[in-house]
């Protein structure tokens, strides 16, 4: 389950970016072609967030649409998954987008006035 090391690395880069502050929220962008299966990331986050700044925030998984560029016809469509087959029956294709995964925002919990 590769979720657990993917989902690791995305807590330890938000608890170094947002030094001692606590998380509240947390937008991730995941791409349709990255691989990385949704449920088992909220999954893996669960776990992980525990005596971090990150605990009790809330993962949200915004999933992104796969295309693809075909070489032999021209066109661009769509992909779901990781094989790449365009209508026209080729397979010589490359992805446009879809492979995302990255942190699209974070939110804190607001600090008490001093
Ligand atoms: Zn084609």
């Amino acid at each position: 389950m590769h979720e657990l090391a993917i989902t690791q690395s995305v807590v330890d880069m938000v608890a170094e970016r947002t030094v001692g502050r606590q998380v509240s929220l947390v937008r991730l962008e995941v791409g349709r072609l990255s691989g990385v299966v949704p449920d088992a990331m909220e999954f893996c986050y669960e776990l992980l967030i525990g005596g971090t700044a990150l605990e009790g925030s809330t993962l949200v998984i915004e999933q992104t649409a796969g295309s693809a560029h075909c070489r032999s016809c021209g066109r661009d469509f769509a992909v779901d998954d990781l094989i790449l087959l365009c209508p026209c029956g080729s397979a010589d294709a490359e992805v446009l987008a879809g492979r995302e995964l990255r942190v699209l925002s974070v939110e804190l919990v607001a600090e008490p006035c001093a």
